[in-house]
């Protein structure tokens, strides 16, 4: 690939035989999205090559949001690496630069920074912080919604109440409303009011909630808008009872939506903890938890511990990087108008078939549904399975998602061209025309 930063070649690698001695890894992750997990080898910008040389295009890459193997994080990472890389034990010119970057990009008064290493111990800490801040356990969350895999983002998440086994690692003083969404002819109202209700019911039982978690966008159900003033509602109610709210932005946040924070914004809110990741490391591992001073003190206050890892400098030059190179790149006005481009261009694909019913979300984070019955919404889940095999065999590495599996998350890569746009939706129409 010509300017690829790599020195070396990946080499000959046999993919039967490496998959054949995979179960040293715990491969629970790649065989949830795959029957047959690829074996990839390099990449480039929005593409992925395995190791039979077969290239893809990446729509499900959120997490690298510069695009693959960018030269200018790996000599940032290597001139810090060079210079020093250790704990957070001292004060570092690149995580107190990174830190206020980051602090300038959230409202007023969010201004103090906590670096972790990954979106669930983000969410594990704004949780804790939460309860630091209102000396209250209780926690309040949304179904159907992911927050994470540690013991705590974990609790919060709907894989819990999906899987019995797991039912005893949620405490009793997690509590759930129903997942908000703001589509299916639902009324936006009773989302809200259900919310309201239900933080009213438990102050009046005397467990308010100290916290109240929620993404505002519906990361997992491919980008479904929240209904209009449901944030302004809940967190109206849970700060009356002196509770925190958290808006989790790991996934829909960082620009890939058009704005840094589009989910809250466009809700028209503040909250007092935003939880940030995924984008903001590129690949590399870098969370973050913003909050305002007096929050961060409660928390201090209570003699917590912190991460060691966390905040190294290494990590805070890949967040400075990252952060060049959005801007140079202006990948978040990519990730807007090419973006747009791929939704209408969905949409048309829509009109002509009628598997393909509606395209949630926006920018880089778009959600097109497949139903079986456009009335009933009744889920096209095997078929949505069967398109995925389909585009991989025609190179586009697609995922489902939803709580019927009966939709795309295409969240590529916030580099991805209007060719690639234009390639994807080749593929789907010709999957959609030809059969699945
Ligand atoms: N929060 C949200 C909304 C997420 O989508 C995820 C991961 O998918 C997490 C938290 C957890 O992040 P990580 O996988 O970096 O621990």
């Amino acid at each position: 690939v010509p300017g690829h930063p790599a020195r070396s070649s990946p080499g000959t690698v046999d993919a039967a035989a490496l998959l054949a001695r995979r179960e040293a890894v715990f491969a629970d992750v790649q065989e949830h999205y795959f029957d047959d997990p690829p074996v990839m080898v390099r990449g480039w910008r929005e593409h992925l090559v395995d190791a039979d040389g077969r290239v893809y295009l990446d729509t499900l890459n959120n997490v690298t949001s510069v695009g693959h193997a960018h030269p200018r994080l790996v000599d940032a990472v290597a001139e810090q690496w060079r210079l020093l890389n250790t704990n957070s034990r001292f004060h570092y010119p690149a995580v107190v630069e990174f830190s206020e970057r980051l602090a300038a990009l959230l409202p007023e008064p969010l201004d103090t920074v906590f670096l972790v290493n990954s979106g669930s111990e983000a969410v594990d800490l704004a949780l804790r912080l939460g309860q630091a801040w209102s000396g209250r356990r209780d926690v309040l969350a949304v179904r159907e919604a992911y927050h994470g895999w540690t013991y705590l983002s974990d609790a919060v998440s709907t894989s819990v109440a999906d899987n019995p086994a797991a039912l005893e690692t949620r405490p009793e003083w997690v509590h759930t409303v129903p997942a908000p969404y703001g589509h299916r002819g639902a009324s936006p109202a009773r989302y809200a009011d259900g919310a309201v209700a239900e933080v009213e019911r438990l102050a009046a039982g005397g467990t308010p909630v100290g916290a109240f978690i929620a993404e505002p966008i519906f990361g997992n159900a491919g980008g479904v808008a929240l209904p209009d003033g449901y944030l302004a509602a809940v967190y109206a109610a849970v700060r009356a009872h002196g509770g925190l709210a958290i808006a989790d932005e790991v996934q829909v946040g960082y620009g890939r939506l058009g704005e840094w924070f589009w989910g809250f914004e466009q809700q028209g809110v503040v909250p007092d903890i935003v939880t940030v990741a995924k984008a903001m490391g590129s690949g590399h591992p870098l969370g973050a938890v913003i909050t305002t001073r007096e929050i961060a003190h409660r928390y201090r206050e209570g003699g917590y511990f912190f991460s060691s890892a966390g905040g190294s400098p290494v990590s805070s030059a890949v967040g400075l990087a990252v952060l060049d190179i959005l801007r140079d790149e202006r990948l978040q006005e990519n990730a807007r108008e090419v973006g747009g481009y791929l939704k209408a261009r969905l949409e048309e694909l829509g009109q002509r078939h009628p598997l393909l019913a509606a395209v949630h979300g926006s920018g880089f984070y778009l959600g097109p549904e497949f139903v079986r019955d456009r009335a009933t919404w009744e889920p096209a889940t095997a078929e949505t399975a069967a398109i995925c095999a389909r585009l991989r065999e025609l190179g586009v590495i697609a995922q489902p998602t939803g709580d019927h599996q009966n939709i795309l998350k295409l969240k590529p890569p916030m580099c991805f061209s209007r060719e690639s746009a234009d390639a994807v939706v080749a593929a789907l129409d010709r999957v959609l025309t030809t059969g699945w």
